[in-house]
């Protein structure tokens, strides 16, 4: 479905962002992953060449909350592979802290990485698809973009901002071939809800109409659709893959 494209993931190293980029590597794509550290950006590299050792795919670990450092690490990729199709921005971090123990410092962090790294990304990434005629960005929402949350108010404050710049980003760039959407998941069995206390793992899961929590790769699939020429006439959409969570 994606043969001969290149796509660029952030967070590709683990849960979500992992099996996005096995999925877009099986189906045909280079893929060029970001992670936060070397140590395991090398682990996630090295488990894929394992499965597939004919797959393309590179790491590197810019900081993503640093614009001029996104910047030099998307102009990389654009040299080495002469494109980029697809910027998918996964990387993410979630907050559960009630707001009489928030500090502005946690604000900021969760606002830092889930809102301005993905403008940054954007930036470097729009030009370069502008310049070969089209392109697709798919941001990672969320199930609490929709619904918020009972605590840690910076996590869907932050993608509240990111169905923001999407649907906005989605009718500017429009006119340049470029397709901007997000995909909203509910609970997931990532390293993220696993950080959440069981309680609240509990509570939300036995409210899910589907009776359970999703898999990484269920919501992958969805990167995929947005990401092939089946989705060429969706953009500015944000695409929920959560079993109903938020109905
Ligand atoms: P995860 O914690 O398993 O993975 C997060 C990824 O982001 C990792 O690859 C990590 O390296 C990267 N990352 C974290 N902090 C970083 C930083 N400072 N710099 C660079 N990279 C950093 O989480 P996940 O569940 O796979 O989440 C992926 C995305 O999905 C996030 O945007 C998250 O908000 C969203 N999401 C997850 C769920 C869920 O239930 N798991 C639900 C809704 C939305």
């Amino acid at each position: 479905m994606l043969n001969g494209k290149v796509a660029v993931v952030t967070g590709g190293t683990r849960g979500i962002g992992f099996e996005i980029v096995r999925k877009y590597l099986a189906n045909g794509a280079k893929v060029v992953l970001f992670g936060s550290r070397q140590e395991t950006v090398e682990k996630a590299l090295e488990k894929l060449k394992a499965e597939n050792s004919s797959w393309e795919v590179e790491g590197k670990f810019p900081k993503l909350t640093d614009a001029a450092e996104v910047e030099r690490a998307v102009m990389e990729v654009k040299e080495k592979f002469g494109r980029i199709d697809i910027l998918v921005n996964n990387a993410g971090i979630s907050q559960s802290t009630p707001l009489y123990n928030y500090t502005a410092e946690e604000f900021d962090k969760v606002i830092d990485l889930n809102v301005k790294a993905v403008f940054y990304a954007i930036l470097p990434a729009a030009k370069i698809m502008k310049e070969q005629g089209g392109g697709c960005i798919i941001n990672t929402s969320s199930m609490v973009s929709i619904s918020g949350q009972p605590a840690g108010v910076g996590y869907p404050a932050s993608k509240f901002a990111v169905n923001g710049l999407t649907i906005s980003l989605a009718r500017e760039l429009g006119k340049d071939n470029i397709r901007v959407n997000a995909v909203a998941p509910g609970v997931t069995k990532t390293d993220m809800v696993a950080a959440l206390p069981e309680a609240t793992v509990q509570a939300i899961s036995s409210k899910i109409p589907l009776g359970r929590a999703g898999e990484p790769e269920e919501v992958a699939d969805a990167f995929l659709y947005l990401a092939s020429d089946l989705a060429s006439y969706v953009t500015g959409e944000i695409l929920s893959v959560d079993g109903a969570s938020k109905a």
